[in-house]
């Protein structure tokens, strides 16, 4: 609903859109997201990860965030919200996961800024879909999670990868292949045996996407002559491994319908 109201000139207010860009690939957005693109006036997009055609033929102005601190962003975004421009913050797969919106959304909660949030697709499961592996196997594990390697951002002590991979799940790790080596050696300190399968799909979903199989005993040696060093998903666990043939029970003849 337009607040805006001619007489006084007073702008119509828009929300701000925190915008999931999907993983690289620009089909891989939500049809929410395009609509919201393409009517947008201002677009501050992060431009390390963002992929720009995603802004061809936009008729907003596009700012790349990557040179930004956060007060200027949200400087930003603030004189065009008061503009009355659509404002659309684009952060790279869903901005829930490592997108630091957090505190872009404290700081508008502060100035009384209304906002959305439209997720993405995550790289994790752009990265699942390159492999094409389903991330929870029937009696293998069916809990994923999703983390990273302590970096210059810390991670808590009861959460590092050591004490996760004794949980024996399926591990989506972002932020970490430069780390590969402390990676693989926190995962089997933690108990993954060094057969276990892991895989590394560098720029997922983008036309020069590449990716690496293999297990936590081979990865290291494969990540440095691939010199990959960035923008890498590392997937690692027993669901990856193929030779299970244990199948859903949903599609089981004996299983309710109601549950499919
Ligand atoms: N919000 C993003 C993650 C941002 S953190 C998401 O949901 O995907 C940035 C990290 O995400 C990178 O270091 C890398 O680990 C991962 N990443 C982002 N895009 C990727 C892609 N296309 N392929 C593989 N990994 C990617």
């Amino acid at each position: 609903m337009s607040r805006g109201n001619e007489n006084t000139q007073e702008p119509s207010i828009h929300p701000v859109v925190f915008l999931g860009a999907g993983p690289g690939d620009p089909e891989l957005i939500t049809l929410k997201g395009r609509r919201l693109l393409d009517q947008a006036d201002l677009i501050i997009y992060a431009g390390s990860l963002v992929n720009t055609a995603l802004l061809e033929g936009v008729g907003g102005r596009c700012h790349d965030s990557a040179g930004m601190d956060l007060e200027a962003i949200i400087t930003l975004v603030l004189k065009g919200y008061r503009q009355g421009l659509k404002v659309v913050r684009l952060h790279t797969g869903d901005p829930a996961i490592y997108g630091a919106i957090r505190e872009q959304m404290q700081w508008l909660d502060r100035e009384g800024v209304d906002y959305e949030v439209v997720p993405g697709v995550s790289s994790a499961f752009a990265t699942a879909a390159t492999l094409k592996r389903e991330l929870t196997v029937p009696e293998v594990t069916q809990t994923v999670i999703l983390t990273r390697q302590a970096g210059r951002t810390p991670v808590p002590e009861r959460e590092s990868l050591t004490r996760l991979a004794a949980i024996q799940a399926t591990m989506c790790i972002f932020l970490s292949v430069s780390m590969m080596d402390q990676v693989v050696a926190d995962l089997t300190a933690g108990g993954y045996s060094e057969e276990t399968p892991v895989a590394v799909v560098e720029k997922a979903s983008w036309p020069e996407e590449r990716v690496l199989r293999g297990t936590l005993k081979t990865i290291s040696a494969q990540i440095g002559s691939s010199k990959i060093r960035k923008t890498a998903m590392i997937i690692v666990g027993p669901a990856l491994d193929d030779a299970s043939t244990i199948a859903s029970k949903l599609y089981d003849t004996s299983f309710k319908h109601e549950y499919r």
